[in-house]
């Protein structure tokens, strides 16, 4: 049975109520709907815990998607209680991890921004995030940087638009991942818009973003490798708060 994904329509949705449709021999959880995001496109997938009725809990290590794309398996620890079929639970996102993620996501759709070369790879973590041009020039990492806050602190607003496969095909050039084609033949593909009418950016992508640049925070390049003649990739990293 196919995954409801609540986190489709609400980025920002740290629990919900779903109940037990699966659970496979290797421990798997399928839930009729979640909340919580599967490792896709670069985006490692939510950890937490699934509250029982009598609020024990079933700690998750990570979360994926199945074989077939449209069911989303949450990975228990080892040893971790098994529920039943049919049971309710509650679902809780790790959220400061998730939110941290969804801050580094949309730090990368901005650094493609600033930096309008074909992407042929990108990893988010939690305190670090790689893309990977097709670039063979030398930049500054210190110009990046101060153009990546400059879009963070004028605020734009992110959205979702959904478009159709057709519109998708009719408008190549808003794909800027060279290796990677975004998934067709479900009908629908989000557009991860930036700016009012997509005035600095919009991108295919499906994984989680914030909805205002000012809530990436402090970031900086914190370094850009060569990686072959006609490859360059960046690192980018939050800013520490300052001791106080
Ligand atoms: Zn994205």
């Amino acid at each position: 049975m196919p995954t409801k994904l609540l986190f489709r329509d609400d980025f920002y949705l740290s629990t919900c109520e779903a109940n037990v449709t699966a659970v496979h021999d290797n421990g798997a959880i399928e839930l009729d709907q979640t909340c919580f995001y599967a490792t896709s496109g670069g985006q490692p997938g939510d950890n937490g815990f699934l509250e029982r009725e009598d609020g024990s809990r079933i700690n998750l290590d990570v979360t994926v998607t199945g074989a077939d794309k449209s069911v989303i398996l949450h990975m228990p620890f080892e040893g971790e209680p098994r529920p039943e079929i049919g049971e309710k639970l509650v679902c809780h996102v790790n959220w400061p991890r998730r939110y941290k993620l969804m801050r580094m996501h949309t730090a990368c759709h901005l650094l493609s921004v600033v930096c309008p070369y074909p992407i042929t790879g990108a990893s988010v973590s939690e305190d670090d995030s790689r893309v990977d041009f097709d670039m063979s020039e030398t930049i500054d990492k210190a110009d990046i940087t101060a153009k990546l806050m400059a879009l963070v602190n004028e605020n734009h607003p992110i959205y979702v638009q959904w478009i159709t496969d057709e519109e998708l095909a009719a408008n190549p050039g808003i794909v800027k991942s060279k290796n990677v084609r975004p998934p067709t033949g479900m009908g629908r593909i989000s557009l991860v818009c930036i700016g009012e009418n997509a005035s600095i950016d919009s991108q295919p992508c499906g994984g989680t973003h914030v909805s205002e640049t000012q809530e990436v925070g402090a970031i900086h390049i914190g370094k850009i490798e060569k990686k072959g003649k006609e490859n360059r990739r960046f690192r980018i990293r939050f800013v520490e708060a300052p001791a106080n």
